[in-house]
């Protein structure tokens, strides 16, 4: 059997962002295109030498892009969207820059949304999204792959070039005409390809890996059948082609992508290890199948020997071929290990970046061609002595496992997420407490983050300032934002959330349980990076984490103060987590921690307090057959945080990011006294849902889309909530923006709060 090894996708940012800062230096016009080109050049000549330096048998060309895998796709198969009006004189970089940024040119004319933006499957990662409509024409329209194909060819490498599949490339496209589907710009796409596979393999790759992981969706029918035909069309262009499938079980799709004439299979044996040895049987012998036993959506070190295991398993044995690999792209995992100086050996120890899995890519494949007993290999190969030390430690160590965790977890009561009492009673209890108009205003929890702001934290973050005087500073900005607020006649009244940087850093930095990388920086689109914290053991709240920051601002007001705190699903969601536990698992850990806090801030007075689950969508499985298991568990652990109180604390919840009518139900099970949620960038759509699903709860659908700076005028914001009431009792709707106003500045944001202040002023006179 030939072993091998590759890979699907290396980060391209750079070992210290320097894609991003070369692209933010291109758009501010300090460097040239040739420069960023040649920045780009560096970048993946580096990232191949590192591929070659770990033994993979193949570099892999076309996962870079300046900006988005997808926009460079679009660009290749020549269907750039006719509305942003090229003359096709532009540098094709900048046409992939206006892609991706939209255009604002004086005036109205002439100016031009970007592509929409969309999540890459269930990962954070952002692409441009193509849209097509009936006349949609393809041509081979792009030099860029074939450029860097000789590229690495020059630099002597083996090449595989990568490619994202026609279905898949079509299924993630918009229709931007009504009366067809983008499914019948099949025909017209299939001829592009076979070019360009024909070139690609005449020119020097020896294989092409072509992305399909659609293959791990519930497909439509007509989909399904649309592959066969389509990879008969394009084995005629005479490609090694290696057909890529990750995230996602192929379940149904597993005989389809099994039969499909191509040269190799690879299937992400994180996500789907039944796959990978059903494949063993299934495939025919002479295909090569490409096993993504190393995970590549998360950052801890493999279990070698579990892989080896594996490996040896009888089943692959009948197999010519196997190809080792990470799951999937690494474009989701950090760059290296090695710059996290700050972390402790034990925890270092215990992680694997991009870097890194190469590196246990290699040892596999040098350990599994010995036949030696693992106690030999592991003298023989010091990862994977190494490897096994890490698991056993993480295993054992009480960093991870916290007896008192566990305890508290084992002895939940059954109604531990459970209210004291039904809504209506809440209700009452809440009505006589707060006194609250109809049509309360509140805000989403944020205030401008301004350049004071940010340079009081970071003066205290590097010791500059002390302890006593961040606090008098943050208490003076905390004093400005309720006055404010009083000012502006708000209802329910906000602290801003000065102190925090980040919604979910915040909280992972005071809870026990998680760590913070100083490099671990992953793309999510652009020149945007995050940096998910690690939670690597058992949570737990040592201390309270917000709520002196409360009580101070509900000293200085009469009006109810709301207090502001993140969801157990959201915290999970943005960051790396175990993967020796289910999710379900952690995230009920995060909820308990939450609900201290929760219960902590009722005692100290704060009579309203949110809990922000803005990514409660995002965590849906990619296969609808899972949706229900996934939402019994995360609105159960949020229910868990919410309800330690008493009748008359009124919990509110907040969610953005997504469309959220197909799942109105489970949210209304969340049970939260008021949801708010985002509404007014989809032209209030949401509230059409709303005239079939009857919310039990009060709601404020967001009157106004904070990521504009223009201010809504009254007449706008009071059409917005006539609209709403349409659907919504007037008792049970609430009046506030569509999320946080931390990007924005203060006159728009005094200028857009008074207008929405005063159109539920209006109605109220027009309802009484
Ligand atoms: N409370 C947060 C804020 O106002 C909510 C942020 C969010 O929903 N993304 O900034
Ligand atoms: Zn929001």
């Amino acid at each position: 059997m030939t072993l091998r090894t590759h890979l699907l996708g290396f980060p391209r940012m750079g070992e210290n962002r320097e894609l991003k800062f070369a692209l933010e230096r291109h758009w501010r016009g300090e460097i040239s295109l040739d420069e960023l080109e040649q920045t780009g050049r560096d970048l993946r000549a580096r990232h191949w030498d590192l591929q070659r330096e770990a033994g993979l048998d193949f570099v892999t060309v076309g996962d870079f892009a300046f900006y988005d895998q997808m926009a460079n796709h679009i660009q290749l198969l020549g269907c750039e969207p006719a509305r942003f009006g090229f003359s096709g004189n532009e540098p094709e970089l900048s046409r992939c820059f206006t892609l991706a940024r939209g255009l604002a040119r004086e005036g109205d004319e002439k100016s031009c949304p970007a592509l929409e933006m969309t999540k890459w499957f269930d990962t954070n990662y952002h692409y441009l999204a193509p849209e097509f409509s009936a006349d949609t024409a393809f041509a081979l329209a792009s030099e860029r792959i074939f450029s860097e194909l000789a590229e690495a060819k020059r630099l002597g490498h083996p090449v595989k070039a990568a490619l994202i599949g026609p279905l898949t490339f079509l299924w993630l496209g918009k229709e931007k005409t009504a009366g067809f589907s983008r499914l019948d710009l099949l025909e017209k796409l299939l001829p592009v390809y076979r070019k360009i596979l024909a070139r690609l393999s005449a020119e020097g790759a020896e294989w092409v890996q072509i992305d399909e992981p659609i293959l791990g969706l519930d497909l439509p029918s007509s989909w399904q059948q649309a592959f066969e035909p389509a990879y008969h069309q394009l084995a005629s262009a005479n490609a090694q082609v290696l057909l890529a499938t990750y995230f996602s079980p192929l379940k149904e799709n597993f005989n389809l992508a099994c039969r499909l004439p191509v040269a190799g299979l690879h299937i992400d044996a994180a996500r789907a290890p039944e796959d990978a040895l059903l494949a063993a049987d299934w495939l025919p012998a002479h295909r090569a199948l490409s096993i993504g036993l190393i995970d590549g959506r998360n950052i801890w070190r493999a279990d070698l020997d579990l892989a080896l295991d594996f490996l040896r398993s009888g089943r692959l044995q009948k197999l010519r071929e196997i190809w080792l690999a990470p799951s999937c792209s690494l474009l989701h995992v950090p760059f290296s290990v090695a710059a996290e100086k700050g972390l402790d050996a034990q925890l270092r120890s215990w992680l694997s970046f991009a870097v890194e899995k190469l590196r246990e890519l290699q040892t596999l494949k040098n350990a599994a061609r010995e036949n030696a007993d693992k106690e030999t290999l592991a003298a023989r190969f010091p990862l994977l002595a190494q490897s096994r030390a890490a698991l056993q430690s993480r295993k054992a160590s009480p960093r991870v496992h916290a007896p008192e965790v566990a305890a508290r977890i084992a002895a939940l009561p059954a109604d531990i997420d459970r209210r004291k009492s039904p809504y209506p009673t809440r209700r009452a209890a809440q009505a006589a407490r707060f006194q609250l108009p109809l049509f309360a205003a509140t805000t989403i929890g944020s205030f401008p983050q301004t350049a004071s702001v940010r340079a009081l934290r970071a003066a205290f973050r590097s010791g500059k300032t002390n302890l006593a005087d961040y606090t008098a500073a943050l208490r003076e900005k905390i004093s400005e934002a309720v006055a404010v607020q009083e000012e502006l006649g708000l209802d329910v009244l906000v602290h801003g959330e000065a102190e925090r940087n980040d919604m979910v850093e915040y909280f992972g930095e005071q809870l026990a349980g998680f760590a913070f990388t100083a490099n671990g920086w992953v793309q999510s689109y652009g020149s945007r990076c995050v940096k998910p914290p690690i939670l690597y053991g058992d949570v737990s709240r040592p201390q309270p984490m917000t709520v002196e920051w409360s009580r101070f601002a509900q000293s200085l007001t009469q009006k109810p103060m709301k207090g502001m705190l993140t969801g157990p699903v959201t915290i999970l969601q943005w960051s790396f987590v175990r993967d020796d536990q289910p999710r379900a698992a952690t995230a009920e850990q995060i909820a308990l921690a939450i609900r201290d806090e929760v219960v902590d801030l009722e005692k100290a007075g704060i009579g309203i307090i949110q809990i922000d689950e803005p990514a409660i969508r995002e965590g849906l499985p990619l296969r609808r057959e899972h949706w229900g298991e996934y939402l019994a568990w995360a609105t159960r652990v949020f229910r868990i945080a919410a309800s330690g109180v008493t009748d008359a604390t009124q919990i509110h919840t907040h969610m953005c990011y997504s469309e959220f009518h197909d799942i109105l139900p489970e949210i209304a099970s969340m049970d939260a006294d008021v949801i708010t949620i985002e509404t007014s960038r989809s032209d209030m759509e949401l509230l059409r849902a709303f005239g079939h699903f009857h919310y039990p709860n009060a709601i404020g659908p967001g009157v106004y889309d904070i990521h504009s700076p223009r201010a809504p005028s009254v007449e706008e914001i009071e059409g917005l909530l006539e609209k709403a009431l349409a659907v919504i009792p007037a008792e049970q709707l609430w009046v506030n923006p569509d999320c946080g106003l931390k990007t924005r500045d203060w006159p728009e944001t005094k200028a857009a709060l008074a207008n929405m202040v005063e159109a539920a002023r209006r109605l109220r006179a027009k309802v009484k």
